[in-house]
């Protein structure tokens, strides 16, 4: 047919190269094969088997997935794993669990073999992460997998390997701890394309850390440790932990503290929901959704664009929330058998329960909104100061009028702009110095500003300090016009504040703030009057409405090493800290008399040398007067012994 072709070509005149007659050649062909039907061949297992595995083992974190759900299913209380290079050269997993009876080693690692599942229908109330049986025998087709394991009543442990589902070589009794030891070496061995499509092994160990984090704050009853092969832990929880406790282990302390509790359950829906959801101070350009179903760490689109369309009325444009929602929904409504990885699942009553979700997190965004709380991170070492962007960006482009911004410290202020109130300074607390509060909405300065501050304290605080700095109480008092009259009482607006269960913003009535610390062991009050007089001092001199505001503060920035912002309610102040830290040691020394610990030496001290050397020191002044040292020293021991209380406080 082709010479046919190539003849009517020559015929025609036409000069047919090479290049034209391979393709004309292959075309005609592949038209003739493709109109061929094709022929069938049952697959060898191996090859359904290595297909099957790539489809649930499709990365690292996937078979480690896979087994952490293992060994929560074997009620292990601790899980260590260890790593290295993102799990691709070698994924360690230890639990305490249960342990695999020696005799199932053999069929441990065949495809669907499980202990979890009997019948179709115990799939409808499954509550076992695995029922499938697939995930030890996909994991032997594409690495090297050893299992050492030994369950409480087995007189040893036993080891065993294996290779495409089967066991490699005998099994081996062995010494071990309860509970199982899985190891996966060498990852994709044999399926070279998917090990080269596979990124990094550093993302593939971020990917790793998300689901061990993940499985760590959703099981904070047991133990996780996560580390490289050979380095430091990376993430360590303690068994009995705390949701917000890990969190705060694993993302940080900025996300923990902003965390509110939400919970919801509906009877109708057969939905129980329990979560922590950050408040509206804190926003990330990334976000977290921890997302559990019936326990399993899912992804839901539809979720996930619910949450963030609530969070988008509250958060700038394009930051995300951190979000760790727990859903337990009626095992009937739902189907877990939808995904290989069982990274998705279906349920019933999808779009109710999403706006069940969305209400609830809605409510309680709106219980926390009337105050933000705003945090300041020093400038980085490395990091460009606004005056070298500035001077970068207009340097020798022209800048037009609308784009021009005040940089330099010395043109108009903002401060111009607004009164200044000056009084006389007088005692606020402790009668000895003033605690300045000045209203920072009239103090607010440009970053310049401060910087020229700092170079130039002595000046700035002669030129714009003195005429702002509020000493006196009734200024003080009428700052706070639409706070407390009354003192230590907690106006309405509070109140409200606290319905609103606000983690880290709930109110503190100002006499609390009087007792001062917690201690571990039994606090001691004590009976000295001259102590109790001067704690009587500071009460009545306090003033209440200032002793609220420092109660109940929210610290903003250091403005220099002497001042800093703070915000009460909806105002902001300057505060003097120097003082401030003065009378705060003050007052807990007063506060604190006699409860400041104590140190037991395993040695007694001579105390008969402990009092000649203080007698004789310089700043005892001895007055020879008063005796002979060694018999003024034997006199005080005498009365020690005998029980004299006063001497308690000094020999504690
Ligand atoms: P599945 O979890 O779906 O049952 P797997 O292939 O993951 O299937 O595991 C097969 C079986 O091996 C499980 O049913 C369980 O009995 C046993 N097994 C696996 N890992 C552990 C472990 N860490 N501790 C105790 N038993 C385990
Ligand atoms: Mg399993």
């Amino acid at each position: 047919m082709t010479c046919l072709t190539l003849s009517v070509f020559q015929i025609c005149g036409l000069n047919v190269s090479k290049y034209f007659e391979f393709y004309l050649l292959r075309y005609l062909l592949s038209d003739f094969i493709m109109s061929a039907p094709g022929i069938i061949r049952k697959l060898s297992q191996e090859v359904v088997n290595r297909i099957a595995a790539g489809e649930i083992i499709q990365r690292p974190s996937n078979a480690l997935k896979e087994l952490i759900e293992n060994s929560l299913d074997a009620k292990a209380t601790n899980i260590i794993i260890t790593v290295k290079a993102g799990g691709l050269k070698y994924l360690q997993i230890q639990d305490n669990g249960t342990g695999i009876r020696s005799e199932d080693l053999e069929i441990v690692c065949e495809r669907f073999t499980t202990s979890k599942l009997c019948s179709y229908d115990d799939l409808k109330e499954i509550n076992t992460y695995g029922f499938r049986g697939e995930a030890l025998a996909s994991i032997s087709h594409i690495a090297h997998l050893t299992i050492l394991t030994k369950t409480a009543s087995g007189k040893c442990a036993y080891k065993a390997s294996y290779e495409n589902g089967k066991l490699k070589g005998p099994i081996k009794a062995c010494a071990g701890n309860n509970g199982t030891q899985i190891t996966v070496e060498d990852l994709f061995y044999n399926v070279i394309a998917r090990k080269k499509a596979l990124r990094s092994p550093s993302e593939e160990y971020a990917y790793i850390l998300e689901v061990v984090g993940g499985y760590a704050i959703h099981n904070s009853h047991v133990g996780f440790t996560l580390k490289k092969f050979g380095e430091n832990t990376d993430l360590k929880t303690a068994i009995k932990s705390n949701v917000l406790e890990n969190v705060r282990v694993i993302h940080g302390n900025s996300i923990a503290r902003e965390l509110m509790e939400i919970q919801l359950n509906d009877a109708t829906l057969k939905l129980l929901l329990h979560g922590f959801i950050t408040n509206v101070n804190y926003s990330h350009k990334k976000g977290t959704m921890l997302l559990f179903i019936n326990h399993r760490l899912v992804e839901s689109q539809s979720i996930r664009k619910a949450v963030d369309s609530v969070y988008s009325t509250y958060l700038p444009k394009n930051a995300h929330a951190f979000v760790y929602l727990s859903l337990e929904l009626d095992p009937r409504n739902i189907d877990v058998n939808v995904h290989p990885t069982k990274h998705e699942v279906q349920f019933l009553y999808e779009e109710q329960i999403i706006e069940k979700i969305k209400s609830c997190i809605e409510s309680k965004l709106l219980s926390c909104n009337s105050t933000r709380v705003m945090y300041t991170q020093a400038r980085l070492p490395g990091a460009t100061a606004v005056e070298e962007i500035v001077k970068k960006t207009t340097d020798g482009a022209k800048v037009y009028a609308n784009n021009m911004v005040r940089v330099d410290a010395d043109v108009q202020k903002i401060e111009k702009f607004f009164p200044v109130i000056s009084k006389p300074s007088e005692d606020i607390t402790s009668g000895k110095d003033n605690i300045n509060i000045d209203d920072a909405s009239v103090n607010r300065k440009t970053e310049t500003d401060q910087h020229n501050e700092i170079e130039n304290d002595q000046e700035i605080v002669k030129d714009n300090i003195p005429n702002l700095v509020v000493d006196d109480a009734d200024v003080l008092a009428n700052s706070l016009i639409d706070e407390p009259d009354e003192p230590n009482k907690m106006p309405e607006k509070w109140k409200s504040h606290i319905a609103a269960d606000q983690t880290n913003l709930s109110y503190i009535d100002p006499k609390e703030s009087f007792k001062t610390r917690t201690f571990q062991y039994e606090r001691i009050e004590t009976r000295l009057t001259s102590i109790k007089e001067l704690r009587l001092q500071i009460e009545n001199k306090c003033n209440s409405n200032l002793r609220e505001v420092l109660a109940n503060l929210i610290f903003i920035a250091c403005v220099d090493c002497h001042k800093s912002l703070i915000q009460h309610s909806t105002k902001l102040y300057l505060c003097n800290t120097t003082k401030l830290t003065e009378e705060l040691f003050y007052e807990t020394i007063l506060y604190d008399f006699q409860n400041f610990g104590f140190i037991k030496l395993s040695n007694p001290l001579p105390l008969e040398e402990l009092f000649i050397l203080g007698l004789n020191s310089q700043e005892a002044e001895w007055n020879s007067e008063l005796g002979k040292v060694f018999g003024v020293v034997h006199f005080l021991i005498c009365l020690r012994n005998l029980g004299f209380k006063t001497f308690d406080i000094f020999f504690r």
